[in-house]
């Protein structure tokens, strides 16, 4: 089968105990990703940030594209690099996480290394009617972080500065990055799991995590952000500066409000941590999946489990595993553990507990157990890096309501279909929950842009294939999601994940951001009445 991605990333089971094998999260191998430039936090001095807003403002509106003298010229007055077709680099440099979106090709790259740049690159695009997108870990599941214009890509902004319980923390920075820069100061911020995620796509969506049952999403810990948006201005918002833009930018999605520079967050303290890893026959499945949404999203907050069904092309039975972490003791993890076996009426075939330290469990968590940070990237990233890109299809939904025997039976019989679905050798399909309640519910709905603050567990349906797959079988594998995630549609809220954008939902808007959505909107107009962001599901 092929490696699972995310924090669905149940081999991790292995990798914890010493296995070896292909256990990264977001695959390991050779691949390569469009980042590759320099680290950088530093911005420019006020003077330059208002005359680069005078610039955009001042800037009149060309018919046509740009020569590639005016590129060129766009080129001299960036700090960053620009990458163009022909350089050498552009190949690399255009790539996003998944390579289906490798066709895609930006007329630049623009690799921004301070709000300075950003806002040069915003009036180059307002001055030609230059398509633009902000490109941060490229993950967008959608390729919606590339463009037929120019990419503003922020990872030379990365870096993080722990001083106190915050953190300020480079728009541009890899989870993995995010982790240990924290972990270092003994602070942890909840997050997701996928090492090479951006900070920026992952906050401005929200941010599922590990620990977020715990401490909230990771866009819940933002106490202010630094943004350029689509006037060349730099702004500063928290609750009493732009208060509605800070608003937006926690759960309003990447890519609609403007371009984030920098998020300076609430930490956390980072100790020890328990995690875990069960698995039972397949036989049990029903029992487990009745037994675990009873009791995942009703545990104590310190504990956060993840349920995941998969299945592969062909005869073998598909798998069902339960995993998690727990902020406390072994014996406490034990405890809560216990009482999942007795509702399940069986213990798992293969426990794993541990107690581990923070970092090592994000690495863990990233399927990088038996790497360093260094090489827990990719290639692109760090020299080090031993991670590869993988391509990969994904639905969301919310479940407010725990399974009926028949929601559980249809939650089955998807993944049983799997096998039979004609899908690629070394392909995948399942399905995994995430569960909540918690500190993400205990925040209004309306308080910050993220509106799913009601639901038990979270799914997220997805399906990998190996590069270099036959694509009619990977339409086929799609064409399995599309039905599955259908036939669960008398069970799951309507909601979906914003960051698990979904270019197949029809009605994303109340799907992503139900009654925020038209407060969304009203920041929209006021901060980008040009729509200079813009893309098929744009605010
Ligand atoms: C393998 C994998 C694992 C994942 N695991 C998790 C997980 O554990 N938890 C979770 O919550 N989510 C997870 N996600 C979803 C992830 O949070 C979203 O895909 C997120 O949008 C990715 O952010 P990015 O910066 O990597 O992507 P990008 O593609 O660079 O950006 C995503 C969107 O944000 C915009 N954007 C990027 N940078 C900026 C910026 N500086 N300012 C404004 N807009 C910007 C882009 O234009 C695009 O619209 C996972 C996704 C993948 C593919």
């Amino acid at each position: 089968m092929a490696k699972v991605q995310g924090r669905r990333a149940f081999l991790r089971l292995a990798a914890a105990a010493g296995g070896a094998g292909l256990l990264s999260s977001c695959s390991r191998g050779s691949g390569t990703s469009a980042a590759g430039a320099t680290t950088s936090g530093a911005t420019n001095s006020a003077g330059a940030m208002a005359d680069a807003a005078a610039r955009v403002a001042a800037a009149p509106r060309v018919t046509g594209s740009p020569s590639p003298a005016d590129w060129t010229a766009l080129g001299h007055d960036l700090s960053g690099r620009l990458v163009r077709p022909g350089d050498a680099a552009y190949t690399v440099s255009k790539r996003l996480f998944d390579p289906r979106f490798d066709s895609l090709h930006p007329a630049g790259v623009a690799y921004c290394r301070n709000p300075h740049d950003v806002a040069t690159c915003l009036a180059f695009v307002r001055k030609f009617g230059v398509p633009v997108a902000a490109r941060c870990g490229g993950h967008s599941y959608a390729g919606w972080s590339s463009t037929s214009g120019l990419i503003v890509d922020v990872t030379p902004m990365a870096g993080v500065n722990v001083s106190g319980t915050t953190a300020t923390v480079g728009a541009g920075t890899h989870l993995i990055d995010f982790y240990n820069g924290l972990a270092a100061h003994g602070r942890a911020v909840p997050g997701g799991s996928c090492p090479t995620v951006g900070i920026a796509g992952l906050t401005l969506g929200g941010g599922i995590g590990v620990v977020s049952r715990a401490y909230g999403l990771t866009s819940d810990n933002v106490q202010s952000l630094q943004i350029v948006t689509a006037d060349g201005q730099v702004r500063t918002c928290n609750s009493s500066t732009n208060a509605d833009l800070f608003w937006a930018c926690r759960g309003g999605g990447g890519g609609n409000f403007g371009v984030v520079t920098s998020f300076t967050f609430t930490t956390h303290p980072a100790g020890e941590i328990v995690l875990f890893f069960l698995s039972w026959p397949w036989s049990q499945a029903a029992r487990v999946i009745s037994a675990w949404q009873s009791w995942a999203p009703h545990a104590p907050d310190a504990l956060w489990s993840n349920l995941h069904l998969a299945a592969a092309p062909g005869g073998s039975v598909p798998s069902i595993e339960v995993g998690g972490t727990y902020l406390g003791s072994i014996s406490a993890a034990s405890a809560q553990l216990e009482k999942l076996y007795a509702a399940v009426g069986s213990n798992p075939s293969s426990p794993f507990t541990q107690t581990t330290s923070w970092l090592h469990a994000m690495l863990v968590e990233a399927g990088c157990a038996s790497l360093t940070v260094n090489q827990c990237h990719l290639p692109t990233q760090n020299p080090e890096g031993q991670l590869s890109r993988a391509s990969e299809y994904a639905k969301s939904d919310f479940f407010t309501k725990p399974l009926n025997s028949h929601g559980i039976g249809t939650l089955l019989s998807g993944v049983e279909a799997f096998q039979r679905a004609g899908g690629a050798p070394g392909a995948s399909g399942g399905i995994a929950f995430d569960a909540l309640s918690g500190a993400v519910n205990r925040v209004a709905p309306g308080a910050t842009a993220f509106v799913h603050r009601d639901a038990l567990f979270q799914a997220q349906y997805t399906t990998t294939w190996p590069v270099g797959s036959a694509p009619a079988a990977v339409s086929r594998q799609h064409a399995w999601q599309q039905s599955f995630w259908q036939s669960m549609r008398p069970y799951a809220s309507g909601q979906a994940y914003q960051n698990y954008i979904d270019p197949a939902l029809a009605n994303w808007r109340q799907a992503y951001y139900g009654a925020n959505y038209t407060r969304l909107t009203q920041v929209k107009a006021s901060y980008d009445p040009d729509r200079v962001f813009t893309f098929p599901q744009a605010v």
